[in-house]
């Protein structure tokens, strides 16, 4: 893509109405717009990072055998009345229709997941199974101060298992954990995973953290890597300060701030119930349908892996969810290098690389590679007259301070490599 045609424009300045690290550099970045607290607008370098994440999670949802749906985000008040949570659930937005019909704007799915699966018709032959969405939600968040972390209206994949013996859902729950470690290290983020409460149903649900300065919850996290979340802590310990080790039970115990990713849940029967979901069995008999559900904000892993990976000058996208693998930077606007920087970027897009050009000719040097380090894609390639006349290309790492003078075959073996 050339960045002369690209939408949005690099911002010199933190917006004044931003204080969390991911809102600012996204923004200043051009990859978000921020339309109110907890609602942003998805701007081309934000979308191209957010569907490279959830199809990197789609792949992972699919090799584990889940089929993928696409449900309303508008559901009727009736189905949420049957579970209780339509005065029940205290984030649930409510939206009365001009006809005094109310509705509710979904936050999770089961009141919508279940009815659908209610009306498929099933044997106990096709359990277990699994359905997953990667779609909008909406919460009525109190605090929506943290960018892309907290939003109002934001992006979730939504996977929930279903099956007629305990046995059966303990299994797939530890085999969604396993998926769910890999998955995170392939976004670009190391996660602990922590105990957390469980609800009505199940003592325990768990949560997948990454350990973050700027992070919302309050982790303890002992040398084995065994972590509880500081809800369930009791409270005088609880106020221990970050940083800190607190003996607990036995143990010591790091006091850490981190961001949740994911989080997976027992449900048992708590949605089912309600639905009268069931199942007839081999021997005749009605067998009742336990579920397991298990999220992960896609959007909110966008804003922590800013979060994680910036430093003074800007973002450092990991190579997996990139907008685009290389950016490349003409500093001179005609002559041999301007013609050698044009042919070098058709011959990288005719690769299938994914390649953002700086084509700029109102642009200093200085100012574009500024926006380079600030927009954070992997590989920045320069070429200048000086390049040019030696034959060569000026490759760095956004994550490095190398610079490389490598020949135009040497750079496309590296990006064949990747
Ligand atoms: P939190 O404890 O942070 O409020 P939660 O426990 O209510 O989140 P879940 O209902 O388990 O969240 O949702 C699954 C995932 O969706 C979370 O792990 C998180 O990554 C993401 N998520 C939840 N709420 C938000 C939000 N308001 N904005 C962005 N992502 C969110
Ligand atoms: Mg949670």
């Amino acid at each position: 893509m050339l960045q002369s045609k690209l939408f949005a424009k690099t911002l010199h300045e933190d917006p004044k109405d931003e204080i969390s690290i991911n809102a600012k550099l996204l923004s200043r970045a051009g990859f978000i717009h921020k339309l109110m607290a907890g609602a942003y607008q998805y701007l081309p370098l934000g979308l191209r990072t957010l569907v490279n994440i959830e199809n990197i999670i789609r792949e992972e949802m699919n090799k584990l055998g889940a089929n993928e749906v696409l449900m309303p985000a508008l559901h009727p008040k009736e189905y949420w009345e049957k579970t209780g949570r339509f005065h029940g659930f205290d984030a649930l937005f409510k939206v009365v229709s001009h006809f005094d019909k109310e509705f509710a704007l979904a936050p999770t799915h089961e009141e919508s997941i279940v009815p659908l699966v209610q009306r498929s018709p099933l044997s106990y032959k096709d359990f277990p199974f699994a359905l997953y969405q990667i779609q909008t939600k909406f919460r009525d968040e109190p605090r929506a101060k943290s960018g892309l972390l907290r939003g109002r209206e934001f992006r979730m994949k939504d996977l929930y298992s279903f099956h007629i013996s305990e046995e059966s859902l303990h299994t797939y729950y530890e085999l969604v954990a396993d998926v769910y470690t890999r998955l995170f290290l392939r976004l670009g983020l190391k996660t602990l995973r922590v105990k957390a409460s469980g609800g009505t149903f199940s003592k325990y649900s768990d949560e997948f953290q990454v350990v973050v300065p700027t992070g919302e919850d309050v982790i303890f996290v002992a040398d084995s890597g065994e972590a509880f979340n500081g809800e369930l802590m009791p409270q005088h310990l609880r106020s221990k300060e970050v940083g800190s080790i607190v003996e607990h039970e036995g143990k010591k115990w790091a006091v850490r701030k981190s961001t949740e990713v994911g989080n997976i849940f027992k449900l048992y029967t708590k949605y089912s119930k309600p639905f009268d979901l069931s199942v007839l069995l081999k021997d005749g008999a009605k067998g009742e349908i336990l579920m397991g559900c298990y999220g992960i904000g896609s959007s909110r892993i966008m804003g922590t892996v800013v979060e994680v990976h910036h430093d003074e000058r800007g973002i450092i996208w990991p190579q997996q969810i990139a907008p685009f693998q290389v950016h490349l930077l003409s500093l001179a606007d005609a002559g041999k290098a301007a013609e050698f920087s044009k042919t070098l970027y058709e011959r990288i897009v005719d690769m299938g690389v994914s390649i953002l050009y700086d084509d700029r000719s109102d642009r200093t040097a200085g100012e574009k590679f500024a926006d380079a380090d600030l927009i954070g894609i992997p590989i920045r390639a320069v070429v200048s007259e000086r390049t040019t006349t030696a034959g060569k290309v000026e490759i760095k790492k956004r994550s490095e301070d190398t610079i490389r003078l490598l020949s135009e075959q040497e750079l496309f073996e590296v990006l064949l490599k990747k």
